[in-house]
């Protein structure tokens, strides 16, 4: 479902992504681990394109992201063809970016209508039973102030969902939470993942990426170190810098 090839990406002069390759097929979920600064947040940024490659190609379901290949040249796609692209990918960030004056059922239901022209009622009645599958059926007129983080972030998951999305992009989804919060979201998560979405997933929740992932790949400083079934790479890992990292991690 996701290809990159080659991915580089840089921030003034600084080069942040030096060439990443990964695949990611149908109904799987990829644990991206690695330090901070390693480049994670932004490759998952490119393949969203809330940042612009600089070399490389990704492609999502086929289509390159971004580009328009003719006659051996790339030319970048107007706003309206990202926008549709961008349309396809749900993402949730560490902190939550809910709408803080709309309820949680408004919140879920907003995108449907404003982007797919969803009616009303049936955004309404579809976000309904996204937040009972995030287990906050019991909250829809909650505004995200009256809400924990765990609560925050769980609907925050459900927005996403609700623009059906063929790939789920989270950004260290649990890192702003408190502790005794973040196994709620990650259980929603690890539901996502047995109903057969496409994930790919940065976090720092080990025990997560070894019983869910199927595939995990360690980044650091811009490149892929060291990918594999979690069981090789966080169990056994060849490389120092794997090795060095999970130790700082337990
Ligand atoms: P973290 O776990 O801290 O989020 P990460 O592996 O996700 O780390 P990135 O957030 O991708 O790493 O950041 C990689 C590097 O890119 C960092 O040095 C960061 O300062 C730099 N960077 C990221 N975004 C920008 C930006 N918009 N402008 C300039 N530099 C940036």
């Amino acid at each position: 479902l996701v290809r990159a090839l080659n991915v580089m990406k840089s921030f003034h002069g600084n080069e942040v992504l030096k060439g990443i390759d990964l695949d990611v097929h149908r109904g799987e979920v990829v644990c991206l681990l690695g330090p901070s600064g390693s480049g994670k947040t932004t490759f998952l940024r490119c393949i969203n394109q809330l940042e612009q490659i600089d070399g490389g190609r990704i492609w999502v379901d086929g289509d390159l992201v971004g580009f328009r290949e003719q006659g051996g040249h790339l030319h970048h796609l107007t706003d309206k063809q990202v926008a549709a692209q961008r349309r396809d990918i749900g993402m949730v960030f560490q902190r939550f970016n809910l709408f803080p004056h709309m309820t949680a059922l408004d919140n879920v239901a907003e995108a449907p209508v404003q982007v797919k022209g969803v009616g009303k009622k049936e955004a309404r009645a579809k976000a309904r039973e996204l937040l009972e599958q995030v287990g906050l059926g019991d909250k829809p007129s909650a505004y995200p102030a009256q809400l924990s983080g765990g609560q925050q972030q769980r609907v925050a998951i459900a927005r996403a969902l609700a623009m059906e999305p063929k790939l789920m992009l989270f950004d260290e989804p649990t890192s702003a939470l408190d502790p005794e919060l973040v196994g709620e979201v990650l259980r929603v998560m690890r539901e996502l993942a047995q109903q057969g979405m496409t994930m790919i997933v940065v976090t720092h929740e080990m025990g997560f990426a070894r019983d869910v992932a199927d595939h995990v790949v360690f980044m650091d400083a811009g490149v892929v170190v060291e990918e594999g079934k979690p069981r090789d790479v966080i169990t056994n890992p060849q490389h120092e810098r794997t090795r060095s990292f999970l130790q700082r991690m337990r």
